[in-house]
């Protein structure tokens, strides 16, 4: 398997190839053709595996097409912790530099001037921690119903930090026609129950 074989864009083969990847993972190879096929998905796989570009590359390939809306960012990706959420936005500038995105990052410890800001401009991405995102949601500074792509990643760590019924509530106000993308390294009961409540006919992913 190649990267060439997975229908990225030119560009993105490009950001591949600077990164110095010589093929994909088998997260990579499994993933990235379900995302482009608008396929929800509930993937196992551990940090190391190649997990974030197996959603951060196909998202830029779809998010590249489309319109940005003031307070109504295109897609969520939830992180349960400021450091992954950290990481992950790196990975949309590594890979995303020759596509036009607006991406806010959305963590505590930062002043909030900035994140409404970057809101009103419209985001195409948005990397949130749930506990900053629900605060910014309840002063009215974000509306999720124009968000159609959200991604769970590391749900064990969101269920160990207690962030399940923050996560449950996001997901209500999301609009139900939507892509999930659901990432964990282990599948204890009760991320299960949160996948069969918000996923859609889901492919099941273990690598
Ligand atoms: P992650 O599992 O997303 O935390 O990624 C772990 C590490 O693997 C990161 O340092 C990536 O830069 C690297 N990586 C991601 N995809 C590939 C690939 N196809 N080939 C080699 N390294 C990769």
């Amino acid at each position: 398997m190649k990267f060439a074989d997975l229908g990225l864009t030119d560009e993105l083969l490009k950001a591949v190839e600077a990164a110095g990847y010589s093929e994909p993972t088998p997260i990579q190879a499994q993933a990235i053709p379900q995302v482009q096929m608008m396929r929800d998905i509930i993937a196992i796989a551990q940090t190391g595996t190649g997990k974030t570009a197996s959603f951060v590359l196909p998202m830029i390939d779809i998010l590249h097409h489309g319109r940005r809306r003031a307070r109504m960012p295109r897609s969520l990706i939830l992180e349960p912790t400021r450091e992954l959420a950290v990481q992950v936005a790196e990975n949309f500038e590594k890979y995303g530099v020759n596509h036009d995105l607006k991406m806010a990052l959305l963590i505590g410890g930062v002043q909030m001037g900035d994140q409404v800001k970057a809101l009103d401009e419209g985001v195409d991405v948005l990397i949130a921690t749930p506990g900053r995102l629900m605060d910014l949601f309840e002063r009215g500074k974000i509306l999720l119903t124009g968000c159609e792509l959200l991604v769970i990643d590391e749900a064990d760590r969101m269920l160990d930090m207690g962030f399940i019924p923050d996560i449950e509530f996001i997901c209500e106000k999301l609009p139900t026609t939507r892509q999930t993308l659901l990432f964990s390294a282990t599948m204890p009961p009760p991320i299960k129950k949160l996948a069969d409540r918000f996923l859609s006919n889901p492919k099941y992913i273990e690598v």
